[in-house]
């Protein structure tokens, strides 16, 4: 608390991301859903090749190297595409730009109870009441749960975090239907790590009040570099322009915009990825299921699971800790017996299931 600050920053809890360890710290980190490959081989020639003359000179406003790639590899038009600065960024000023309250009506923002933590924080910085629809068995979000409640908007990561479960394009269309005056925000931060993954895309045509914001961070491998962007009706386009134009122009610089639109348009290298990752996947739901996890299953590249009765889940966190693997834990009521675990490479999960397993047997054994 300060008196100098205003009653919003006063009155908001920000965001604590994952930890990240210091220079140094050698972690086997499973912990904030990086991916584990690095990014494309045209990431490397696109930074050797980029002129740091052009530094000297302000970023193109819209990003748009990047805007036509996301356009060419997504089959929409460029008017229809956003970039920010992350999709941190570009969800802050969706929330900003079309879930502020009305004052006289003071209406929600529907999200799901266990959902992305920075959506409750969105919520209380830009003062917009809450409220969370409760999921129902094993984390499933049951559509219908979002009709017949008045809102000012709607906000579902699919897949969702941490839960690790994803929602159908028919469900999507369901709730997009269901409320034609509010914007249906689909976080596809996690998106892409299914084989015949479905992107929400596709209902943008018929939908003019469904918006998808998407991430490089996870698939393709660029937490580092802060690129997200934002898919939807030129309409709603517009509205993120203006509320980016009251903020900051130039949000993606120079390099950013080369290094992007080169791994989006990289398309083989992404799905090669994507397929090495789901075997990964596959090897560490198996083993960890084989000695008791139990967990839903994942359409991200991250596992939600739930450790057996003889250690609980906040131990187990704290002894892979100490012994050098990071995994998420959150003490939030209702998924506080479980770990969030990223998908790493594959030596790095036979590690981590090895070192659980230890850590099982020592448990049975005290
Ligand atoms: N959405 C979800 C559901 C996430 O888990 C994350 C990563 N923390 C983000 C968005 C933000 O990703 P970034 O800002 O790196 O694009």
């Amino acid at each position: 608390m300060s008196r100098f600050w205003n009653k919003t920053i006063n009155e908001t809890t920000p965001y604590v991301a994952g930890e990240q360890p210091k220079a140094g710290e050698k972690f086997i980190k499973l912990n904030t859903n990086e991916n584990p490959f690095p990014p494309s081989p045209a990431v490397k020639k696109a930074i050797t090749e980029f002129d740091t003359a052009t530094l000297r000179l302000y970023p193109d406003t819209n990003a748009t190297p990047i805007v036509e790639a996301v356009a060419e590899v997504e089959g929409v038009k460029p008017s229809q595409v956003f970039v920010g600065n992350g999709s941190d960024e570009v969800l802050a000023l969706c929330f900003q730009t079309f879930f502020e309250k009305e004052p006289d009506t003071d209406l929600p923002v529907l999200t799901p109870e266990f959902s992305y933590s920075f959506y409750p924080v969105y919520e209380e910085f830009y003062n917009i009441r809450p409220k969370k629809i409760p999921l129902r068995e094993d984390f499933r979000l049951e559509p219908s749960d979002y009709e017949g409640i008045a809102n000012c908007g709607i906000a579902i990561a699919n897949p969702n975090a941490p839960t690790s479960r994803a929602i159908s394009l028919g469900d999507i269309a369901k709730i997009c239907e269901a409320n034609p005056d509010s914007v249906v925000l689909i976080d596809e931060a996690y998106a892409y790590f299914e084989e015949n993954y479905e992107t929400a895309v596709s209902l943008l045509p018929k939908y003019p009040n469904l918006c998808v914001v998407r991430t490089t961070s996870k698939s393709y491998s660029l937490a580092g570099m802060r690129i997200g962007y934002a898919i939807a009706s030129e309409e709603l386009i517009e509205g993120l322009l203006r509320a980016r134009d009251s903020f900051n122009s130039y949000p993606v610089d120079r390099l950013a915009q080369a290094i992007g639109a080169a791994a989006i348009r990289d398309v083989d290298y992404h799905k090669k990825c994507r397929e090495e990752l789901l075997k990964t996947r596959k090897y560490t739901v198996g083993e960890l299921r084989a000695i008791g996890f139990d967990m839903p299953d994942s359409s991200a590249n991250f596992i939600f699971a739930r450790p057996p009765k003889c250690i609980d889940a906040e131990t187990l966190y704290k002894n892979l800790k100490a012994k050098g693997i990071l995994v998420r834990y959150f003490k939030t009521p209702g998924i506080n017996d479980r770990l969030r675990i990223s998908i790493g490479t594959m030596e790095e999960m036979e590690q981590f299931i090895k070192t659980v397993k230890e850590e099982i047997t020592n448990a049975e054994n005290s």
